[in-house]
């Protein structure tokens, strides 16, 4: 059924074509009733949940007596086939409301229940909807295709099995969901089937793990990554530029503990909120300390905002701009956690700006183009830009500070940043963080889901909380305006992106390995060892492939290994004093004395160009 069972209107009713909704939803959406048909029948008494089609097809959520795994897929798409040829008919038939929850009641699904009495208790519905075909019923809105073997037989595919809660909300039951792919075609299907596989080749925990960038361990714990040497290089590499690039913009360095006290995340009002999603507290028991609770910290604002604090301010020291990569934990659950793009501890390349009001637009602008400055010199160009406001609905009670007139005037004002800014955007109602609105980069991960990489808030709640002051020309005391940002978000996250959108082969600046040197033969061992430590002299990551393989075989590796420049030497080379380059995904090979080597690669590093462009 469609989570959506929207009071049945003369518009909506079988065969009216008005608004009526293309066919290909109808046939998803009549899947999802096929396939709950063939769970029902391959374990009876499974309980339903919602099952709306999708952008790719349609899935559906189950309580199952015992579980349902990929291995049970062919069996229910045989089942399905077989529902489909039987051609049921869907009928669909208006309950009066008590009608309806008897009726459901006498189906035995406890969760439709529960969302039919909030259907009816929220919207006041004087029916509630069914589609019966065969022997299968469900409360659904529609619409249907008329029959099943209207359904292409051969353009459906199930897809994977995951664990969703109920109603996506962690603190209700984690039910089985079957996501499945439903087409018009076996073609389209086909289609879907090559770019979920090409898409499958940039997934960056395969790359991760096939590159060594990162990697896992039980004893360590769920959601920890160990940052292998290789990934470590390209942090280092992203905190080496955002260093520089912050020296620029004014920003001071600090640094501060991963914990503190819990009594600070109640002042900020984190807490007692947010403590889902912090690791357990931590008593510490020895004397002198008794009774305090230290926690490991979930953001590292509160600590910029002490170094803040620490002294009186004056309005000649604004815009006052901290920065730190600053380690985080987070306990995320532990079904949410995944790769580096949903992780228990991470580290964000985070940053404070402290400023009077008039400051604020002025500081956001140039804020935005230091994000447009990293995205533009890693060509990341199919970003989204979501203005994060507040939400208005029912729901958003106690989600967000209380304070109608400072949110309108920081919602404007960030509209208006955009506006300058020149940046297509679009507005998210309930996006916000609860303290301000804020403007979020958000990316597609190649499973699909949208991630938010950098962001840049505006907060007029903590200065108050923590009650930062400075002191104005006036000689009174004001309250200043914080700004968060972090225009590469955390590593985990952004290096997952990169990894995603180059596919691991990171530019010569970026790549853990910059050169590889491979000699034809043994004999030429020695001369790619003076080349190495010419190279490394000037800061190169270089290295020799010094083994007894044979030449296809070196190339190979360093191919797989994606390495954007690969030097050979041979005879000719050695007498020369010269190497043959090769660029990573290119089949160009042009011979150039070391020196030149050296100095083309400084340049490029230098400049830390993003394209497969060849270097000078
Ligand atoms: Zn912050």
């Amino acid at each position: 059924m469609n989570a959506s069972n929207r009071r049945p209107s003369p518009r909506s009713a079988p065969g009216s074509h008005d608004r009526e909704p293309d066919r290909l939803h109808r046939v998803r959406h009549s899947l999802a009733h096929v396939l709950a048909q063939a769970v029902k029948e391959l374990r009876p008494g499974a309980k339903l949940g919602f099952g709306p089609p999708i952008e790719d097809g349609f899935y559906y959520d189950f309580i199952l007596p015992s579980p349902i795994t990929e291995e049970d897929f062919p069996d229910l798409e045989r089942r399905m086939r077989a529902i489909l040829r039987r051609g049921q008919v869907f009928a669909r038939e208006d309950l009066p409301r008590e009608d309806a929850l008897a009726r459901i009641e006498a189906m035995g699904e406890p969760y439709k229940r529960e969302y039919a009495s909030e259907l009816i208790a929220k919207q006041n519905l004087a029916t509630l909807g069914f589609y019966r075909s065969g022997p299968f019923v469900d409360m659904c809105d529609g619409p249907h295709v008329a029959s099943t073997d209207e359904i292409p037989a051969d353009a459906f595919q199930l897809r994977s099995v995951a664990g969703a809660y109920w109603r996506g909300d962690a603190k209700n039951v984690m039910m089985t969901r079957i996501y499945a792919w439903a087409y018009l075609s076996l073609e389209e299907l086909e289609a879907r089937r090559k770019a979920h596989e090409d898409a499958a080749l940039r997934d960056h925990k395969k790359l991760g793990s096939e590159l060594e960038i990162f990697t896992f361990d039980d004893e360590i714990g769920r959601g920890l990554p160990l940052w292998l040497p290789n990934g470590t290089v390209i942090r280092d590499e992203l905190e080496k530029l955002m260093r520089e690039l912050e020296f620029e913009a004014g920003f001071q360095r600090v640094a501060t503990p991963h914990i503190a006290k819990q009594e600070l995340y109640y002042r900020t009002g984190h807490l007692p909120y947010y403590a889902g999603h912090m690791f357990p507290f931590m008593p510490v028991p020895t004397q002198g300390d008794e009774g305090d609770v230290y926690c490991l910290r979930p953001m590292n604002c509160p600590h910029h905002h002490k170094i803040y604090a620490c002294r009186k301010r004056s309005y000649r020291e604004l815009p006052l701009r901290l920065a730190e990569h600053g380690q985080l934990y987070r306990y995320e659950d532990s079904g949410a956690v995944s790769g580096l793009l949903r992780v228990r501890g991470m580290t964000m390349n985070d940053g404070h700006i402290y400023c009077t009001k008039e400051q604020v637009v002025p500081e956001c602008l140039a804020v935005i183009a230091m994000h447009r400055l990293v995205y533009d010199m890693l060509g990341l160009s199919s970003f989204k830009v979501r203005l994060s406001l507040r939400s208005t609905g029912a729901d958003a009670h106690g989600k967000f500070v209380d304070s109608p007139a400072a949110w309108d005037w920081a919602e404007r004002t960030l509209r208006e940043v955009l506006v300058k800014s020149g940046l297509p955007f679009e507005e998210g109602p309930g996006e916000a963080a609860f303290y301000g609105p804020k403007i979020d980069f958000q990316f597609r991960s190649v499973t699909g889901r949208e991630e938010t990489a950098s962001t840049l808030q505006l907060d007029f709640a903590m200065p108050e909380r923590l009650d930062l002051r400075y002191v104005g020309a006036d000689g009174a005391e004001h309250r200043p305006y914080v700004l968060h940002r972090a225009p590469l978000g955390t590593h985990e996250r952004f290096v997952a992106l990169l990894l995603e959108h180059f596919a691991g082969a990171f530019p010569t600046w970026l790549a853990p390995v910059q050169a590889r040197i491979v000699p034809v033969s043994e004999r030429f061992t020695e001369y790619g060892e003076r080349i190495v430590t010419e190279l490394r002299k000037k800061k190169i990551r270089a290295d020799l492939d010094a083994s007894n393989d044979a030449m296809g075989k070196k190339i190979r590796q360093a191919t797989l290994r994606k390495i954007p420049n690969l030097a050979v030497i041979g005879e000719r080379e050695a007498l020369a004093g010269t190497v043959t380059i090769r660029r990573h995904g290119s089949k160009d090979q042009t011979t150039i004395p070391v020196p030149a080597l050296v100095e083309q690669l400084v340049r490029e590093i230098e400049k830390r160009r993003s394209s497969a462009s060849p270097t000078g």
